[in-house]
C-alpha cells in the first residue's frame, strides 16, 4: 500500500460499523473511512428502543452519534444507502446510490432484519409491526394513543419487549408464544413459571402453545385468529419471530457463510482483507470453543472496538463471555455464556423461589460452568461471569449456588448498555 493512506469500508453503521469506525480513526489518523447504511439515521441505540417505546426516553435520547460527529472524524457517512454487489477480487462495492468504489479493507456489520409473520392477511395488515429498526418505533409510539387492545407473537426478547412496552402504556395486552414458555430452549418449565407470575403481576395477558392463524381487517381494526383459541379484535399487533441475517448480498462470492459471516477468533473472514463484526459474525468463540453467534450490543460494539486493531494489523482473538441483561416486566433477566438453546448436551441445575420470583439456572459441560440465566436478584451475576471466564474445573457443581449467594459489587443494568 505504500504511504498512501488506507481505504476502509464499513457496510452498516450500527454499534459494531460505528465503534469500529471510531477506533480506526483514534489509532490511524491519515486513513480514509468509508461507512454506508441503508437507514436514515446516525447511529441510533436498538436497546434504547424499549424505552422509547414505553414512553419514558426522548427520541432524541435514543441517538449516540450524529453527523457533526462523523465530520469531525472524518468519516465518510453515507445513508440511505445499499451496497447491492461486492467483488473481493476487484476489492470494489457497488452502492446504490453512488456507484462502484474501491477499497483496501472492508469490514461486514451488516446485521439482521426481523422475520415477518407469514399469516393470511398479514400482508396488508395496516397495525403490524416487527421491532427491529428506529421507523418501526416511531410507527408504534403514534399509533399507541388510538389504541386499547395489542396483540404480540412470540416467545424471545422482542415478543417481552413488546409485550412490556404495550402493557405498560396501559394497553390490554395479549402475549401469544408458540411454545409452552418464555425462552423455551434455555429455561426450563420452573423457569417458564417466574416469567408467567411476573408477565401477570404486569396485568399481561398469556397464551401459551399458541400462534396467529390469520388477521382480516375490521373497521380499522384487526381481528386476530389465533391457531388454538385465541381471538381478539386489536388496534395493534407485535411479532418478534427473529432475525435473518442480511448476508444475501455476498451469495456467490465465495465468501464462507452459514447463519452468518463465518470468522475466525480474529473476526477474519476466509477472505483476505475482510472481517465481519456484530450481530452478522458467526465467530470461532474461545470461551465455548465453539462458532457462537450473538445479537446484544456490548458484543457488537466490543466487536466493532475490537475488530479495528486486526484491521490496522494486530493478531489478537476476541476473547468475551457473552452476556445478555434486559428488564422482565418489573423484574431483570441476565443470560451469560452458553445455554441449552446453543448446547443441548449442556447439564442444567436450578435454584427457584416461586413467591420471590427468583431463578438461577447454570449450565455444566462436564465439570465446567459454561453459561447462566438468573432472573430476579442479579446477585452472583459477576462470580458468574468469572468463573465461566476462569474455564476451572468445579466438581461439586452444586457449591456454585453458595458462591453466588456471597457478597459483591452491584451489576450494570442493560438500560445503562455502554455508549
Ligand atoms: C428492540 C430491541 C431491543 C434490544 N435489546 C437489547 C438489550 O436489552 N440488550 C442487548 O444487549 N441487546 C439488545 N438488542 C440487540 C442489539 O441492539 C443488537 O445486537 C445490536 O444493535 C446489533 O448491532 P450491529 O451493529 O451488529 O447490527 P445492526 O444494528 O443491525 O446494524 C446493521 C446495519 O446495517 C444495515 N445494512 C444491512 N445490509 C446493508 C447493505 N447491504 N447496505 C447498507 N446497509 C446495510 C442495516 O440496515 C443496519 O442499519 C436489542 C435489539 C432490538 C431491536
Amino acid at each position: 500500500m505504500g504511504s498512501q493512506p488506507t481505504r476502509f469500508a464499513i457496510i452498516g453503521n450500527g454499534a459494531a460499523g460505528t465503534y469500529c469506525a471510531e477506533q480506526l480513526r483514534k489509532l490511524d489518523a491519515a486513513c480514509e473511512i468509508l461507512m454506508i447504511d441503508d437507514e436514515p439515521y446516525t447511529l441510533y441505540n436498538r436497546v434504547s428502543l424499549p424505552r422509547y417505546l414505553r414512553g419514558v426516553l426522548l427520541e432524541q435520547r435514543v441517538y449516540v452519534r450524529d453527523m457533526e460527529w462523523h465530520v469531525k472524524n472524518r468519516i465518510d457517512l453515507r445513508l440511505e444507502t445499499k451496497v447491492d454487489q461486492v467483488s473481493f477480487d476487484e476489492k470494489t462495492l457497488h452502492m446504490e446510490p453512488g456507484g462502484e468504489i474501491p477499497y483496501d479493507r472492508l469490514l461486514i456489520a451488516t446485521g439482521g432484519r426481523p422475520n415477518p409473520l407469514k399469516a393470511p392477511g398479514a400482508e396488508d395488515a395496516k397495525y403490524l409491526f416487527n421491532f427491529q429498526y428506529f421507523d418501526e418505533a416511531k410507527g408504534m409510539v403514534a399509533r399507541i394513543p388510538e389504541s386499547k387492545v395489542a396483540v404480540v407473537l412470540g416467545g424471545s426478547f422482542i415478543g417481552y419487549e413488546l409485550t412490556e412496552a404495550f402493557a405498560h402504556r396501559g394497553l390490554e395486552t395479549h402475549w401469544l408464544m408458540r411454545g409452552p414458555w418464555f425462552l423455551r430452549r434455555a429455561l426450563d418449565k420452573e423457569g417458564g413459571e417466574v416469567i408467567t407470575l411476573l408477565a401477570r403481576d404486569a396485568g399481561v395477558h398469556l397464551h401459551y402453545d399458541e400462534a396467529i392463524d390469520r388477521l382480516e381487517p375490521m373497521n380499522g381494526q384487526t381481528k386476530v385468529t389465533g391457531t388454538k383459541d385465541f381471538s381478539a379484535t386489536a388496534d395493534m399487533v407485535g411479532v418478534g419471530l427473529g432475525l435473518t441475517m442480511n448476508i444475501d448480498i455476498f451469495a456467490d462470492t465465495g465468501l464462507e457463510t452459514n447463519v452468518g459471516v463465518l470468522t475466525d477468533e480474529f473476526l477474519a473472514t476466509n477472505i483476505p482483507d475482510v472481517w465481519a463484526a456484530g450481530d452478522v459474525a458467526e465467530f470461532y468463540d474461545v470461551v465455548s470453543q465453539r462458532h457462537h453467534r450473538m445479537g446484544t450490543w456490548d458484543n457488537s460494539l466490543n466487536h466493532g472496538r475490537h475488530v479495528a486493531k486486526n484491521m490496522l494489523g494486530a493478531k489478537e482473538p476476541y476473547v468475551e463471555v457473552p452476556t445478555y441483561a434486559s428488564g422482565m416486566f418489573n423484574s431483570n433477566i441476565s443470560v451469560m455464556g452458553v445455554t441449552t438453546e446453543e448446547e443441548p448436551e449442556a447439564e442444567a441445575l436450578v435454584e427457584v423461589d416461586h413467591q420471590g420470583r427468583n431463578y438461577k439456572r447454570l449450565f455444566f459441560l462436564g465439570d465446567r460452568l459454561v453459561g447462566a440465566i438468573l432472573v430476579g436478584k442479579m446477585k452472583g451475576r459477576k462470580k458468574v461471569l468469572e468463573l465461566i471466564h476462569q474455564r476451572t474445573p468445579i466438581p461439586d457443581r452444586g457449591s456454585v449456588f453458595g458462591l453466588l449467594a456471597m457478597p459483591e459489587l452491584p451489576v450494570k443494568a442493560a438500560a445503562t448498555t455502554e455508549q
